[in-house]
This record gives C-alpha cells, sequence and structure tokens, in this order.
C-alpha cells in the first residue's frame, strides 16, 4: 500500500545503491535496461538510505561495502522507517555472516561478486515477484470496491425508482407522486434545482407544479412553447441536456445563470404532458448520459400517474353523475351485491320500501326486507324458475312493477316502476269491459232478436228481406268488433298472462273442432297434423283466440274446395306451429301491414267481413308469451303463418 504513489507508472524502479561504478554501469547496461526498468543510482550508503526514503523504489540492490552506511546499516534504516521495499544484497565471496544478518533484515535474495547478468536477473525476478503480485492484488482490490461503489449506487438509485414505483401504484395523488419524484431526481443527480412543469389546459405554456431549490420568482415562471427550447423538447419527445460547446446552448444557459440544464419530456401514450427540469447553477458539472437514463423511468411515472389521475378524475366525474342521475329519478334503483348485501338504493326505493339509506346500506337483504313476497323475489335463486318481472304491493299501497336484472360480477339490480295508476285505469276497464259487455251487447242481442221477429210477424217482401240481412250483418260485426277492441285494450294495457300449463295440441284441436262447420259449409279439406307436444305454460284463452283468428283467416280467406292445414312440431326447445291455405294469399306490399290495428288488404275490404283488429290481437297475444308471428304467402296461391312460441321456462319470464 506504501507503493500506491508508484502505480501511476507502469515501469518498475530499481534503485541501484553500490560504491563501484562499474558494477553500477554493468548492472544498468546488461541487466536492468534491457528488461525496461527504471533505474536510480546511489554511490554510498547514505546517499542510497536518502534516494531509498525519497524515491521509494520496487527493489533495491544494495551492496554491503560502502563508504559512509554499509548495505547492512542501510537495510536496517529503512526497516526500521518500516519501508517494506524489496532488496538484493551484493557481497564478496565468503561473507556468509552477512548473509545471514541480510536475510533477517529481509533481504530477498544474497548475491555473490562477481556474478553473471542470468543469476542477477533471476534473483530480481524472484525478488520483485512478491512485489508484483501484491501490486496486482491492490490493482483487484481497488476495482472490487470500485465495483462495489457502483454497484451500491446502482442498489441506491434502483431502490428510489422502486420507492416511487410504489408511491405511484399506492397513491392516486398526484401531489405525493409529483413531489417524491422532484426529490428524487435531485438525490439521484446531486442537481442543484429541479422542477417539474406542466402544460396548461391551452397547451400554449408550462407552469412550475412541483419544484426544489427553485427561488419563488422562477417558481411562479411560465414557458411560452413556442420558439423555446422547453417547447421544442415537447415537440421532440426526447431529453434535451445543453450541452456549453453548442453556442445556442451556451447563450441560453448564460442568460439564466446556469452551468448545466436538463429538460426531460413527460410522455404519456405518446402525448407530451410536461417536463422534468434539472439545473445546475453553482455546481459546475453537466449532467450525464446515465443520470438522464436513470431519470427517464421516473418520469415515465409521472407520465402515468398524471394519466392515471386524469382518468380517476374523469370517473370520478361521471360516477357522481351516475349516482345523481340514479338518486333523483323518480322510480325506485336498488343494487344488491353478490354476497346479499344492500348496496345501492336511491331515495324513491328508499320511500318506497321504507328503508332509510344510511342505515340500510351493507345490511343482508334478508334483515331489511319484512314483506314476504318482495324478499321471495328479490332473493329467488337463479335457475331456471327465475322470474325477472314482478308485481310488488308496498306499505303505503303503491304498486310497482320491479324488473331484477342479474349482472354478473356485481349482483342483481332492481329497477321498479309505479303502476298504481295503471292497475286503477286497468280495474276501470275492467268494469268498463263489464258494462261495454253488458249494457252495449244487451240491446245489440236485442236488436238482432227483434230483427229476426220481423220475419215471423208477416211476410216480407225481397227487398225487407236483404235490408234484414244487412242489418243482421253489421249488427253482428259491431259485436266483433266490440269484443276485438275490448280484447286488445286489454292486452295493450300491460294485462298480465294467467300462466297455467297448456296442452297445446289438444287447444288446436279443439279450435279445429270449432271451425268445423264453415270448412264443410265451403267444402274445404281440413289437414290437422299436430303431434302432443310438450305442455306449455301458457294463458289457455289468449291462445284460443289467437289461433282461432289464424284458422278462422285461412278458412275465410281461401275459396270453396280450398286445402286448410293446421301442422305443430317441437324444434330446438321451441314449439312452431303452421296454419297453411291454398287462399287468395297476401300481396307482398300489404305483408308489412296486416299485424296493424284495422289494417285489411284492399282486395278485401269489401267481400269479407272483418274489423282488421284479428292480427294484432294475435300479434299481441303471441308476444306477450314471449313467442314470434310472420307470414310467406303469394297472392292467388295461399299464405302460411308461422308462430314460434319459447319452451315453457321462457314463457314464465314474460316481458
Ligand atoms: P280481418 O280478418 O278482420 O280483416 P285480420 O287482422 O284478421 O282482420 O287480418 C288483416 C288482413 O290480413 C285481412 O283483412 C286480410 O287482408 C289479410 N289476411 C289475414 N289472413 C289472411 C289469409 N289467411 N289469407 C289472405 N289474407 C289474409
Amino acid at each position: 500500500m506504501t507503493q500506491d504513489s508508484k502505480t501511476s507508472s507502469s515501469r518498475e524502479h530499481v534503485l541501484v545503491v553500490d560504491d563501484t561504478k562499474r558494477i553500477r554501469d554493468f548492472l544498468i547496461e546488461y541487466v536492468l535496461s534491457p528488461q525496461g526498468f527504471h533505474v536510480t543510482v546511489a554511490s554510498d550508503g547514505q546517499e542510497g538510505l536518502e534516494k531509498a526514503r525519497a524515491e521509494k523504489p520496487d527493489l533495491i540492490i544494495v551492496d554491503n561495502q560502502m563508504p559512509r552506511l554499509t548495505g547492512l546499516e542501510l537495510l536496517q534504516q529503512i526497516n526500521k522507517d518500516g519501508l517494506n521495499i524489496p532488496s538484493i544484497m551484493m557481497t564478496a565471496h565468503g561473507s556468509e555472516a552477512i548473509a545471514v544478518e541480510a536475510f533477517r533484515l529481509g533481504v530477498r535474495d544474497y548475491i555473490v561478486k562477481p556474478f553473471n547478468v542470468e543469476n542477477m536477473a533471476s534473483a530480481i525476478e524472484r525478488a520483485l515477484r512478491e512485489k508484483r503480485l501484491e501490486k496486482e492484488r491492490d490493482h483487484l482490490n481497488k476495482q472490487l470496491v470500485d465495483s462495489n461503489l457502483q454497484l451500491q449506487r446502482r442498489v441506491q438509485e434502483l431502490n428510489m425508482l422502486y420507492g416511487i414505483g410504489k408511491t405511484v401504484s399506492a397513491s392516486l395523488k398526484l401531489d405525493d407522486v409529483i413531489q417524491r419524484v422532484v426529490e428524487g431526481a435531485i438525490h439521484l443527480t446531486g442537481a442543484d434545482e429541479c422542477s417539474l412543469m406542466l402544460l396548461d389546459d391551452n397547451r400554449t405554456e408550462l407552469y412550475v407544479r412541483a419544484a426544489k431549490n427553485l427561488d419563488t420568482k422562477t417558481q411562479s415562471l411560465r414557458i411560452k412553447v413556442t420558439n423555446t427550447f422547453a417547447g421544442e423538447t415537447l415537440r421532440v419527445q426526447k431529453p434535451l441536456n445543453f450541452t456549453p460547446n453548442q453556442p445556442k446552448h451556451a447563450k441560453f444557459l448564460q442568460s439564466q445563470g446556469l452551468q448545466a440544464l436538463l429538460y426531460i419530456p413527460i410522455v404519456a401514450h405518446t402525448k407530451a404532458l410536461g417536463l422534468l427540469s434539472l439545473a445546475n447553477r453553482k455546481n459546475p458539472n453537466p449532467f450525464s448520459e446515465r443520470e438522464q437514463r436513470i431519470l427517464s423511468p421516473m418520469v415515465d411515472f409521472v407520465g402515468i400517474t398524471l394519466h392515471n389521475a386524469r382518468l380517476f378524475s374523469q370517473m370520478e366525474y361521471e360516477r357522481h353523475r351516475l349516482q345523481a342521475l340514479i338518486s333523483q329519478t323518480n322510480d325506485p334503483i336498488l343494487l344488491i351485491n353478490e354476497k346479499g348485501r344492500l348496496e345501492m338504493l336511491n331515495t324513491a326505493a328508499s320511500i318506497a320500501l321504507n328503508l332509510p339509506v344510511s342505515s340500510s346500506i351493507n345490511q343482508p337483504i334478508t334483515q331489511l326486507i319484512e314483506d314476504e313476497s318482495i324478499l321471495k323475489f328479490f332473493t329467488q335463486l337463479e335457475d331456471e324458475n327465475f322470474v325477472s318481472n314482478n308485481e310488488i304491493t308496498v306499505d303505503d299501497g303503491r304498486v310497482f312493477n320491479a324488473n331484477m336484472t342479474l349482472v354478473r360480477g356485481v349482483g342483481r339490480s332492481v329497477f321498479m316502476r309505479d303502476i298504481s295508476n295503471m292497475k286503477e285505469v286497468d280495474q276501470l276497464k275492467t268494469e268498463l269491459v263489464h258494462i261495454v259487455s253488458h249494457d252495449l251487447r244487451s240491446p245489440l242481442t236485442s236488436i238482432l232478436g227483434y230483427v229476426e221477429l220481423l220475419r215471423r210477424v208477416g211476410d216480407v217482401n225481397e227487398q225487407q228481406e236483404e235490408f234484414i240481412k244487412r242489418i243482421q250483418i253489421n249488427v253482428q260485426n259491431i259485436t266483433t268488433l266490440i269484443t276485438d277492441l275490448l280484447d286488445l285494450g286489454r292486452l295493450e294495457s300491460g294485462m298480465t298472462l294467467n300462466l297455467a300449463p297448456c296442452d297445446l295440441t289438444q287447444l288446436l284441436h279443439e279450435i279445429s273442432e270449432e271451425q268445423h262447420a264453415s270448412v264443410a259449409l265451403k267444402e274445404q279439406t281440413f289437414i290437422f297434423d299436430v303431434p302432443p307436444l310438450p305442455v306449455l305454460n301458457a294463458d289457455r284463452n289468449r291462445l284460443h283466440q289467437a289461433f282461432s283468428n289464424l284458422i278462422s283467416n285461412a278458412i275465410k280467406y281461401s275459396p270453396e274446395k280450398a286445402k286448410v292445414e293446421v301442422k305443430g312440431y317441437a324444434q330446438e326447445g321451441q314449439i312452431i306451429i303452421t296454419i297453411t291455405d291454398t287462399g287468395i294469399g297476401i300481396a307482398p306490399e300489404d305483408q308489412a301491414h296486416i299485424f296493424d290495428k284495422f289494417y285489411r288488404a284492399d282486395r278485401v275490404q269489401g267481400s269479407h267481413q272483418g274489423t282488421g283488429l284479428g292480427l294484432s290481437i294475435v300479434k299481441s297475444v303471441i308476444e306477450k308469451h314471449n313467442g314470434r308471428i310472420w307470414v310467406q304467402s303469394e297472392l292467388g296461391k295461399g299464405s302460411r303463418f308461422f308462430v314460434v312460441l319459447p319452451p315453457t321456462t321462457d314463457v314464465a319470464k314474460q316481458k
């Protein structure tokens, strides 16, 4: 270690101490110079000692017999001084006692004069080997210490980056993250000042969002992005390290009173949001590539956080809006989470179900709802009998139509609509139906009766007979119209179906029997091809009405001797019924409208009796059962009506 100062010179230094010039010259010329040693000489012991002390050579080759100070004395002094310099002693033949003493003093080798080049060279080699190894070890040690230091620095940097990364992921608070990054940047680079600047909303100026060691004046500074280095950094989205040997940079640094400056842009999703600025005002060091590299991920953190913070505030805004919307909606809305606890309810729901918002949230729904039927609806199992729609009557007497939706990963949402008014209207309608059917139909029946009697009380001429028939037909039409109107009204007012197991095959057979007289009158061929079908959960009366309409239309709109066919089959869990005739058919332009109210094809207006309401009723009934109806028809050839009904389970989930 004492030789550290020598390591700068790669040549090894040998001090030759001998009072005989010939020996000194011999050593230099034949042994030391050829091997590239740096040589200094001393011509007696005293001079040798002084030079050894001053020059601290790598090796001393010393004679013993010398004036002023012998070789042994010189070595003794060196030892005393604590100088650990390897040495080779040259003595005359027969001085073995001196040799022993010399070895005691740490001499590496002992050589007897006269010696040859080879002997001396190998003695030097041996003496220096240890020193050389020592040097190598020192060198390796130094390298190790350097690498360790570097490693420690890297670890520190990584720790800091990790710490900042943790702050970013743990916090959505922009201020926390930004402040940590600014402090971290100063810590990692030793910069004099650091500021984090963000673009304003117009993206025309940068303002300081966080800073360290910045004076208040600079802190309130705003930098325009047009024609500035800062703006350029944002535009190219690459760091800008000001180099004083570039005249433009040097001028700028000087104008700012700075020695060094580094801008690193903050980018998120390819959009520049601002920059990190590091400056050295007193510190003369420029910022290195390495510092720039290490700062980049930190700046990326800021980009991520800024982006997240913006997304978060946007989401918060949307959430508040949605919350306001839900809470101010007049219809009750509530959300039950997957654990069966009430997660959210709006004011309307709180009033309707008599649940105070604050004390009900997060409580099990089973402990909140007392009404058994409501609770049963809310907590029903998600199986094939699941009912999404139900009528709920709450304590204050209001009736709601509650619709429940299962939302995967969230729970079940319930949306309730107040149908108390509709219920009342429905009640009124039922009463009206009763009145109409009784009070309006009775006079009509009596008109028909009296018209019938006309023929009995006396002869009627041909013209009178024609009038009587017309009266009968029209009164019949009015009666049908009244019935259809009432039915349609009932269906459209949201009348619920009376669901019960229904054997569709039997029902269709029954209807066919009822129509037998009409078929016979027109001598038509009636084919019934409906095998036993799966039992449906349906409103039998309504389906009776629908299929009667379809079958009677097929008969009505087909000429004599035509063919009418009722066919049924089950396919992929659905029941399909077709009613086919070889009748007059429906023109393509009429096909789109025949299910509309009061629509009748032009050609049938006069020739066939009807109100144009039948198919509207059929469509309503089928759709109430979650089914579908459509027609295929060719003018002059016939029509086929298709009815598809879903299996029992789906019908149960009526709309
Ligand atoms: P209505 O039979 O009382 O006129 P619908 O609503 O039952 O009323 O039928 C609407 C129209 O559709 C009918 O007027 C007729 O033009 C046409 N239509 C219905 N069924 C058939 C059919 N099987 N063949 C031809 N046309 C039909």
